[in-house]
């Protein structure tokens, strides 16, 4: 299998082996061996829960820095939707946006304005839906690597239409091109992010060859330089451009209301994301017209690159499209973007990470023999092995990646 790039890691210095991310990983990827937690990168889907999780700050994130923008001719700013909620109302959110100038951006594009773009052309698709059961969004890049992996049989429900993110890199890409003539190796496009899912993406995306964007910043970077300059910073142009139903992308339920749609289910958290999957996968919710499922709690307001508190991040974003909304009308027109801009056009394939054995018939021996050592072991996942469940460890057992004696219930009762 390809080598997968990750935006999470762990750093081992720091990890004391205390297991409190075993539990809350969902995909199973972590296992704690010698005393230091580990990561099986094919199975991460960089949700980032064990980030959150983490008390001594052991797992963080890949990201680019400002540094970076020495290595183009003209450099763009795109601030993630989530931004919206990061500062206290005193700050004018155009002000901040234009405070990317003085960090050394040339052109800054608001992403929630891509995101009334393709509130439109989504709600279109879901009107014209041909698969049993919800479409499901792809906003969230962890959820729809997460059915890749574990979900194979809804990835017919997944919607193929691109990411704000990556239509604002586009439209900016494209604007900025005509204006100076540069080359697409001359400029290079940030996306200011709250989200590790969202960097992986970048580097391995799903639904199309390459990525627009050149890197990615996390927003916990900026947000303190912003601050310190913010009463030096000059207003040059109007940069928030979103009519209010793209801003409302940074929160669970933020699409379907930004769509006006009212036969959906808006899911956060991770747990709460797989239960409800759980339900599509078993055919129980055929009448559901669309899903937007987010790995954080709050949706994107709950990233782990942001600041603010989810919730008081998410009451701001609120009160900020609320008072926008009060002409409710997106000025977003979608006659002027083609589906070269607005979708996916790569297949979105399995990855069949949980598969025993390529051999079907060594897969059921290999079964077999999890099943009978699973009986073997104490069943109270108590994860002291350094596997999440007993399962787990059965499972890692025959996959070699551990031994029957690594079980310390067991090894009690042999001394007894
Ligand atoms: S980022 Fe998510 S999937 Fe990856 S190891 Fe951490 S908790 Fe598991
Ligand atoms: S909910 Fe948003 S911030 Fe969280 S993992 Fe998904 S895309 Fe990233």
């Amino acid at each position: 299998m390809k080598e997968y790039w990750h935006s999470v890691i762990l750093e081992e210095d720091f990890c004391n082996g205390c297991t409190y991310c075993l539990d809350r990983c969902p995909t199973q990827a972590i296992r704690v061996k010698n005393g230091k937690a580990r990561i099986i990168a094919e199975r991460c889907i960089d949700c980032g829960e064990c980030l959150k999780v983490c008390p001594y700050h052991a797992k963080g994130a890949l990201t680019d820095s400002l540094s970076m923008l020495s290595e183009y001719k003209y450099n763009i700013a795109l601030p993630a939707i989530s931004m919206y909620g990061q500062y206290d109302k005193k700050y004018d959110i155009n002000k901040i946006f234009n405070g990317f100038y003085n960090l050394g951006f040339d052109y800054v594009f608001d992403v929630a304005y891509a995101a009334d773009i393709i509130s439109k052309y989504q709600l279109n698709k879901i009107k014209s839906k041909t698969v049993n059961g919800p479409i499901i969004s792809t906003f969230c890049p962890a959820i729809t690597r997460l059915i890749q992996i574990r979900y194979p049989s809804l990835i017919d429900n997944i919607c193929k239409v691109e990411s704000p993110m990556e239509v604002a890199a586009r439209i900016a890409r494209k604007k900025v091109k005509e204006e100076t003539k540069l080359t697409d190796d001359e400029i290079g496009v940030f996306y200011i992010t709250q989200c590790p899912a969202k960097i992986t993406s970048i580097k391995n995306p799903i639904g199309i060859e390459k990525s627009n964007i050149s890197g990615a910043i996390s927003i916990e970077s900026v947000f303190t330089k912003l601050l310190r300059i913010y009463d030096d910073i000059e207003v040059k142009s109007q940069i928030r451009e979103s009519s209010g139903t793209g801003i409302e992308w940074a929160m669970v339920g933020g699409q379907s209301y930004a769509m006006g749609i009212d036969n959906y289910l808006a899911v956060d958290g991770i747990e709460e994301v797989i239960k409800v999957l759980d339900k599509i996968e078993m055919g129980k919710l055929k009448d559901v017209d669309f899903l937007e499922g987010y790995a954080c709690v709050t949706g994107c307001s709950g990233g782990p690159l942001n600041v603010e508190n989810p919730f008081i991040a998410k009451s701001r974003i609120r009160k900020i499209s609320n008072k926008l909304l009060e002409n409710r009308s997106s000025n977003a027109n979608i006659e002027n973007y083609d589906e070269n801009i607005l979708e996916w056009n790569k297949e979105i394939k399995p990855i069949p990470v949980l598969k025993l054995d390529n051999d079907f018939k060594k897969a059921i021996v290999k079964m077999g023999k999890i099943e009978e050592i699973y009986r073997i072991l104490p069943g109270i996942d108590c994860g002291a092995c350094g596997s999440p469940t007993c399962r787990a460890l059965a499972e890692d057992i025959v996959l070699g990646r551990s031994k029957l004696s690594e079980c310390v219930v067991l090894k009690r009762k042999e001394k007894k």
